[in-house]
């Protein structure tokens, strides 16, 4: 089976990993600490506004906490968004209030935010989908003017910028996502950056138990050093060396990467262009850039979910992201969302990672030009 999406790991993280277990310390220590660094330097800030968790859904709960957003608040988040970001308001007991997306780039619109903005608009829970950058101006302008606060899911826009700008700067907090689906892989790990300093530090209490003290070890200077004081009731979200190891090691790789996510989307740009049954994903702004972290096709004669099918049927797994949150029945969301709906039913997600060869390229363009030949 081809798969959607996939990591490359290799020699390099086992290496890095090795010298870990011979350090003898495999907790959060001196290469969670490098990671930051690194971290911080690609998106062209200091550690001062960067931090790392467990992962990057722990930084959208964590984000209500953070950002100060109570459970009278309403938080807008577009309908088409990963279940962590929906899950993180409603858990805080707060009001979701869903919003459209663009039907060809899934990303809210400034003017679709703008239509559910009412008095008690606390924030806006941006997703950027599959690393495309959302138009930030816009919405930043219109964030600004209703004195409202910007969370963005940056999650797979790992290298994704916006005139210039690292994808996830924009707001108040962002955040990259390190799991074991996304570009940089490292198991389980996320990135947040803080737009303001005090808010990181109010995060890293808040991450490790809102412990005042930050290890035994560290405060062994201390008479009692068993002793300790807490600020607030805190999680326990940490990376740790192990899962930094490998994720430096990714980090070293991710122009590579990047390189061959841009070989992969322009070779379906290339093949398909000809296939008048299929839109291609929509051409951005030059002042953009995508991670690459989707290559989303939209079926234009209603057959997405049997060219799916065709393709599983011949090893080849596609999908859709995201299945909007007003459809979920849990959520109890109401609300119209034609181009949610649209995008919802026509979208497919073709695979698109690093270790696609140019046969496995070529399979998938000729299967699907073997559907349109038979169904379209
Ligand atoms: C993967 C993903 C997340 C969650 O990241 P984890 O690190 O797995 O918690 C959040 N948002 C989006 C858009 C994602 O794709």
């Amino acid at each position: 089976m081809i798969n959607v999406y996939q990591p490359s790991l290799g020699k390099e993280e086992l290496d890095r990993i090795s010298q870990v277990f011979e350090s003898n310390w495999i907790g959060k220590g001196k290469l969670v600490s490098e990671f930051e660094a690194k971290y911080a330097e690609l998106l062209k800030t200091d550690s001062k506004h960067v931090l790392s968790t467990n992962c990057c859904s722990e930084g959208l709960f964590s984000s209500m906490h953070l950002c100060d957003i109570k459970p009278e608040d309403e938080v807008v988040l577009p309908t088409i968004s990963f279940v962590g970001a929906a899950n993180s308001i409603c858990a805080n007991g707060s009001k979701m209030v869903l919003c459209d997306v663009d039907p060809r780039t899934l990303n809210a619109r400034a003017e679709d935010i703008e239509k559910v903005i009412t008095d008690k608009t606390k924030a806006i829970l941006l997703l950027h989908f599959g690393g495309i950058p959302c138009e930030m101006d816009e919405i930043m302008e219109l964030a600004n003017s209703h004195n409202i606060k910007v969370i963005e899911d940056c999650a797979a826009g790992v290298c994704s910028s916006y005139k210039g700008k690292a994808l996830g700067t924009f707001g108040d907090m962002g955040m990259w996502s390190f799991d074991a689906m996304k570009i940089l892989v490292c198991g389980d790990g996320a990135m947040l950056y803080f737009k303001d300093e005090e808010v990181r530090e109010k995060a890293e209490k808040w991450l490790y138990f809102g412990l005042e003290t930050k290890s035994g070890y560290e405060n062994s200077v201390a008479q009692k050093w068993w002793e300790f004081d807490i600020s607030c009731f805190g999680h326990r979200a940490i990376m740790n060396d192990v899962t930094a190891a490998m994720a430096l090691e990714q980090f070293k790789k991710l122009p590579l990467f990047m390189e061959k996510r841009k070989v992969v989307n322009d070779f379906y740009d290339e093949n398909l262009k000809d296939l008048s049954w299929i839109d291609l994903p929509p051409v951005l702004p030059e002042y953009v850039k995508s991670s690459y972290y989707f290559y989303h096709i939209q079926v234009k004669n209603g057959k997405r979910d049997e060219l799916a099918t065709y393709l599983r049927e011949r090893g080849i797994y596609t999908t859709y992201r995201y299945f909007p949150i007003h459809r979920v029945k849990g959520y109890h969301a109401v609300g119209n969302f034609p181009n949610a709906e649209f995008a919802t039913d026509n979208t497919l997600c073709l695979p698109i990672h690093q270790s696609l060869t140019s046969d496995d390229l070529g399979l998938i363009v000729d299967t699907i030009k073997e559907f349109g030949k038979k169904f379209c």
